[in-house]
C-alpha cells in the first residue's frame, strides 16, 4: 500500500464523484469514497466492490461539518500518513428543487434534442427549480466553506505527499464573465492583490445582499439569473484555489469543469454522461508531475477563469 496513490473523493456516492472513485481506482489509486449518508456511501462502495475494484474503501464525511472533517483526518493520518489526490467533488446547486423526478434524458431527447448547453440549462430553471435564500446560503456553506475546511484539514496530508494535488469540481457557471460588477470582476482576477480574507469578504457581502433581497439588483453587479448563488461559490472557490496555489507552490491546486453532465444535480437535463464528465476530472487529477497548478480547466484545456 504505501507506495500507491491514495486519493480522497468528496460527494463520492453518486453522480460525478462516484465516477471519479472508478476511473482513479480503475488507474490503480487507493481510493477513500466518502459520502455524508453512511448508507449511501455503503451502498456506492459495494458497487464498486462488485465491479471487481478493491482498492477502494469507505469513510464517512460531511463537508460541512467540522467534527466529520476531523475524524477523516485522523483516519487518513493514522492509516496512510499522507494524502495525494483531494478531489473536491461535494456541491449543490443552490436552488430549491421542484420536480426530482424529471428525467431530463428522455424529455430533451423527445423534444428537446437540439438544445444547447444554455437553452437546457434555462428550461431546467423554469421547470424544475426555485430560488430561494436558504437554499442559496447553504450553496455558499457547502460549495465555498465547506470545501475550504475540508482543504484546510487535510492540507498537512498533502503536504506530506511528493507530489500532492488538490481537484476542485468548478462550473463554466463560476466564471468571472458572468459578473455584472466590472471592478470586482477585476479584483478576483488580479492574482497579485487577492487573499484568502477578500475572497471570504466578497462570499460574506453576496449572502448579506441574498438575506437583505437584493442579490438581484443589477447595481450590486452579483451575477444575473437564478443561479447568482451558485456561480458566486464556484468563483470564490476558483479565487481560494489560486490564492492556495500561489501558496504551496510543491503542490498542485486546479479547478475543473466537467462538463454539464446527466446527474441528480441538473435533474439528467445534462449533455454528457457522469463517465466523461469525471474523466476530464480524472485527467487532471493523474496529469503527469510538475504540470500546471492555479489553473481552471473546461473541455480537456486551460482556460481562463
Ligand atoms: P450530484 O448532485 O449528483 O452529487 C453531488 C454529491 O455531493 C452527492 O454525493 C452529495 O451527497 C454530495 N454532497 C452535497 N453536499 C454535501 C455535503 N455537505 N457533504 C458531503 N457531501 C455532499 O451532483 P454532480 O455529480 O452533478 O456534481 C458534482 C460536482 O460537479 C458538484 O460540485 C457540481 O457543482 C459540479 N458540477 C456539476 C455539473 C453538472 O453538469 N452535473 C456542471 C459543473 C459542475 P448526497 O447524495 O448525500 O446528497
Amino acid at each position: 500500500l504505501p507506495s500507491t496513490r491514495i486519493a480522497v473523493v468528496t460527494g463520492g456516492n453518486k453522480g460525478i464523484g462516484l465516477e471519479v472513485c472508478r476511473q482513479l481506482a480503475g488507474n490503480g489509486v487507493t481510493v477513500v469514497l466518502t459520502a455524508r449518508d453512511e448508507t449511501r456511501g455503503e451502498a456506492a462502495l459495494e458497487k464498486l466492490r462488485g465491479l471487481g475494484l478493491s482498492n477502494v474503501i469507505f469513510h464517512h464525511l460531511e463537508i460541512t461539518d467540522a467534527p466529520s472533517i476531523a475524524r477523516l483526518a485522523d483516519f487518513l493520518k493514522t492509516r496512510f500518513g499522507k494524502l495525494d489526490i483531494l478531489v473536491n467533488n461535494a456541491g449543490v446547486v443552490g436552488l430549491e428543487y421542484l420536480h426530482d423526478h424529471i428525467d431530463g434524458t428522455s424529455t430533451t431527447s423527445e423534444k428537446f434534442g437540439g438544445m444547447d448547453t444554455y437553452e437546457r440549462i434555462e428550461l431546467l430553471l423554469k421547470w424544475c427549480f426555485r430560488e430561494t435564500c436558504d437554499a442559496g446560503k447553504a450553496c455558499l456553506r457547502t460549495n465555498y466553506h465547506g470545501t475550504k475546511q475540508v482543504i484546510g484539514a487535510l492540507l498537512p496530508l498533502l503536504l506530506a505527499s511528493d507530489d500532492g494535488r488538490i481537484v476542485n469540481l468548478s462550473s463554466e457557471l463560476g466564471q468571472l464573465r458572468l459578473f455584472g460588477n466590472e471592478a470586482l470582476r477585476r479584483e478576483l482576477d488580479d492574482l497579485e492583490a487577492l487573499s484568502e480574507a477578500r475572497v471570504d469578504e466578497v462570499v460574506a457581502a453576496f449572502v448579506r445582499d441574498l438575506e437583505a433581497g437584493a442579490a438581484a439588483d443589477a447595481a450590486r453587479g452579483w451575477p444575473a439569473g437564478a443561479m447568482s448563488a451558485y456561480t458566486v461559490s464556484k468563483a470564490a472557490l476558483n479565487a481560494y484555489s489560486r490564492v492556495l496555489a500561489r501558496r504551496h507552490p510543491s503542490l498542485r491546486v486546479n479547478c475543473v469543469h466537467p462538463g454539464f453532465v446527466r446527474t441528480d444535480m441538473t435533474v439528467n437535463f445534462g449533455l454528457l454522461t457522469p463517465e466523461e464528465g469525471a474523466s476530464r476530472v480524472v485527467a487532471v487529477a493523474l496529469l503527469p508531475a510538475g504540470g500546471p497548478t492555479g489553473a481552471y480547466f473546461q473541455d480537456r484545456q486551460q482556460a481562463p477563469f
